[in-house]
């Protein structure tokens, strides 16, 4: 039986309430957030009462209600109530509204306390972003947003999530930010916790993963200050080390994903494991001992993450220039 320590939590990831996309200002048709059915709007009182938990926290990554673009105000308060107790802030943006949302957001807010603003264009054209969010995405507007994170002193980041329809545009995508300034690129690989198959939004084999990795390798010879972050999840990564594994190893927890919800500050160690597992998840003022799983070579959940049973850990990926 392990517990998680709660003075050892340094980072958190917060979802500012349970609304799921039905409530998100982006409709994106494979959002991770979709099976959500309940909505509630979390308070500034369970911030409050999140940070007196952890009184170790060094990071908040703020989320919003699912984005920060649908419940600005109160992401705002919350982070500024983070800087108030010395807790350094980020946020990650669809990049609706543009500068407005930022500066919303950031009214008030040191710009040294801010450690990244990451903003998930999943391509570079209004054709492109539009499939992807599932709306007449705003694409001058948002990326107004970046060049004023940019100009105003902010490090930014670019997080695209990859897709059967955007997974050989990666040098691209990479090619147009560098461009305008950005040097920090985190990729994701599409939510297989969606649920839902589109031909646009397929799972990327092993293969068109390692095709990801070879782009991103050209694009770094080229572009040598740039750093690059990628999910591994196939097999032969050579970096199957299950001594990495949160689910097997919750007393070692430094981070929590935390989502405010009607009937408390829920929280876990195990995002997607969560999902599939209910006693992966616990309240902050109930934790429970979370048996860790049984050592195994391959990601216990990775059937019903990736269809197969020997994928690495989800969470594992592979750094250029960190
Ligand atoms: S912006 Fe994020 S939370 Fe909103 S619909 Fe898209 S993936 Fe879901
Ligand atoms: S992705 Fe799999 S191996 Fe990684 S923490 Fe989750 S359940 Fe464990």
């Amino acid at each position: 039986m392990a517990i998680i320590d709660l003075n050892k939590i340094e980072y958190v990831t917060l979802y500012t309430g349970s609304n799921g996309s039905n409530g998100c200002t982006c409709k994106c048709p494979c959002c991770s957030q979709r099976k959500k059915e309940r909505q509630y709007q979390g308070t500034l009182e369970q911030a409050i009462s999140m940070f007196e938990s952890l009184p170790n926290m060094k990071q908040l990554y703020v989320f919003g209600n699912p984005d920060i673009t649908v419940d600005t105000k109160l992401c705002h308060d919350i982070i500024k109530e983070a800087v108030r107790r010395n807790i350094h802030v980020c946020f990650s943006t669809s990049g609706i509204g543009g500068i407005c949302t930022l500066k919303k957001m950031l009214n008030d807010i040191p710009c040294e306390m801010v450690d990244y603003i990451s903003f998930s264009f999943d391509g570079i054209t209004k054709k492109d972003m539009s499939l992807f969010k599932g709306i007449d995405y705003p694409m001058e507007k948002a990326l107004a947003g970046l060049d004023w994170a940019i100009n105003n002193g902010y490090t930014v980041k670019v997080q695209p999530t990859l897709w059967f329809s955007n997974y050989t545009k990666v040098k691209d995508i990479i090619e147009y930010f560098v461009n305008k300034g950005v040097k920090w690129f985190t990729f994701h690989i599409g939510s297989l916790e969606s649920g839902i198959s589109l031909d646009s939004h397929k799972h990327l084999t092993k293969e068109q993963i390692k095709e990801v990795h070879y782009q991103i390798e050209c694009a770094v010879q080229k572009y040598r200050d740039i750093k690059v972050r990628c999910p591994i999840i196939y097999r032969e990564c050579g970096e199957n080390d299950p001594s990495k594994w949160y689910c097997m190893h919750p007393e070692r927890i430094k981070e929590l994903l935390i989502i405010f919800e009607e009937s408390g500050i829920k929280a876990t160690h195990t995002p997607m494991a969560s999902i599939y597992f209910d006693n992966f998840s616990f309240y902050l003022d109930n934790i429970p001992d979370i048996k860790p799983l049984a050592y195994k070579n391959f990601c216990p959940i990775s059937k019903e993450l990736s269809g197969k049973d020997d994928t690495c850990c989800r969470y594992i990926s592979k750094f250029w220039n960190y």
